[in-house]
């Protein structure tokens, strides 16, 4: 596992001051969806800071197992409104929020606990029928309709492109994440922040480092194939 991680954040670094990026601008999200609570621990035990969870449950269950590790989860999955409950208990970020009616009762969940619940936008940029995220066309609106819920905090960013096993087809697709970014930030609305940009995974990691990734989500890399 330490060798794993090391390797992976050489990588990271290396990306970085390849395009002349400062390579602590750039954080791990290391994605722990099926690895069992053990293996997950040694992660942390090696340095790891930051999980990447997909289900709701899994994480309760290993959330309980690890209560003792200081660590910081991320909900990267789809979330089902009805799981809202569960999630703000859970994650410091959920990167999946895609609709006013998910945001609506992320923020109502939110209330309950007096939590602030730091969110980003998934963005289906390549607008595959298959995958969850807003359209690019949709974005802005649900951003300033989802700034004004008040237990919620917009940070930034967050997409899945298509897989295609060749970074360089990627790239674009980082590209245009990047792009919609930039041009939210200009828009300046009130109580969203366009910091962070969530993209790039064990295959196309570095290509997304180079377009300006600031959250990675590596999972395979780490802890090996999944089953
Ligand atoms: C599983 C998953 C990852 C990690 O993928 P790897 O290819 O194993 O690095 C990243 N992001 C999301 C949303 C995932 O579901």
């Amino acid at each position: 596992m330490k060798d794993r991680l090391k390797n992976v954040m050489d990588r990271i670094k290396k990306s970085a001051i390849k395009c002349r990026r400062d390579p602590e601008t750039i954080r791990l999200v290391a994605v722990s969806k099926t690895v069992p609570a053990q293996r997950v621990k040694e992660a942390i035990d090696a340095g790891v800071t930051i999980l990447g969870e997909n289900y709701v449950q899994e994480t309760r269950d290993k959330f309980n197992a690890l209560s003792s590790c200081r660590v910081s989860w991320h909900f990267i999955g789809h979330l089902q409104s009805n799981k809202a409950k569960y999630a703000v208990r859970l994650f410091d970020l959920i990167h999946s929020v895609d609709s006013v009616k998910l945001a609506r009762e992320i923020d109502k969940q939110s209330k309950k606990v007096d939590k602030i619940q730091n969110i980003l936008i998934q963005v289906n940029v390549a607008d595959e029928s298959t995958k969850s995220g807003a359209s690019i066309q949709n974005t802005l609106n649900l951003i300033k309709e989802i700034s004004n819920f008040k237990n919620l905090a917009v940070k930034g960013l967050m997409t899945m492109p298509p897989f295609f096993n060749a970074p360089e087809k990627v790239r674009p697709f980082f590209k245009d994440l990047r792009k919609l970014r930039d041009q939210f930030r200009k828009e300046a609305v009130q109580n969203v922040v366009m910091d962070e940009l969530s993209m790039g995974m064990t295959g196309d990691f570095e290509v997304a480092i180079e377009e300006g990734a600031t959250l990675v989500r590596i999972g395979t890399a780490l802890f090996g194939e999944r089953n």
